[in-house]
């Protein structure tokens, strides 16, 4: 399949900046699309940004009184499988809930801790597009592999041969001999 990115910086992303405080309180909403090829730190972590995320934020309170940010993103991501090095794509959809400290605080900000619920210090200028960029990073795997059998692992695969590492090679003689 051809593969066909943007060139470098033909698509930076603007900010979208706004005060996540007033945000939450006023129960804003933003959704929105953004290129993959505008994230520079995805740059180095994905096989090819040709897609495009669609997210959305919706600022409410918490039931504790805390201006919450409710972010929601999916995408199609194209990573590296860290065993054939041939592109792995995956689907993400995240929902995550920000909860904002206020500026000064002695809460313990662990204190009922939830794995889908984050805090962030208070700011009064939160850009919206970082999040989500920042929350597309998050997503990704610690080492995404193709599933057993849908592996393209090829023996002495010699465009990729180095990057592979010793233990890719020894997976590939082991398949060999099958
Ligand atoms: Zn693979």
């Amino acid at each position: 399949m051809a593969s066909s990115e943007g060139a470098d910086g033909a698509s930076i992303i603007e900010p979208l900046v706004i005060d996540p405080v007033c945000f939450a309180r006023d129960g804003s909403s933003v959704t929105g699309k953004l290129l993959q090829s505008g994230m520079p730190r995805l740059k180095d972590l994905l096989a090819s940004r040709d897609g495009a995320v669609s997210y959305a934020v919706e600022g409410c309170m918490s039931a504790k009184g805390q201006p919450t940010l409710r972010v929601s993103l999916t995408t199609d991501l194209a990573v590296r499988c860290q065993r054939c090095l041939e592109e792995l794509r995956f689907h993400v959809d995240t929902r995550r809930e920000i909860v904002l400290l206020p500026r000064t605080t002695d809460a313990d900000p662990t204190e009922g801790e939830d794995d889908d619920i984050d805090f962030m210090p208070g700011t009064s200028a939160l850009d919206l597009h970082d999040l989500v960029e920042q929350e597309v990073v998050l997503s990704l795997p610690m080492a995404p592999r193709h599933a057993e059998g849908a592996c393209h692992l090829q023996p002495g695969a010699s465009n990729t041969g180095e990057r592979s590492s010793p233990f890719s090679k020894l997976a590939a003689l082991k398949k060999e001999t099958h």
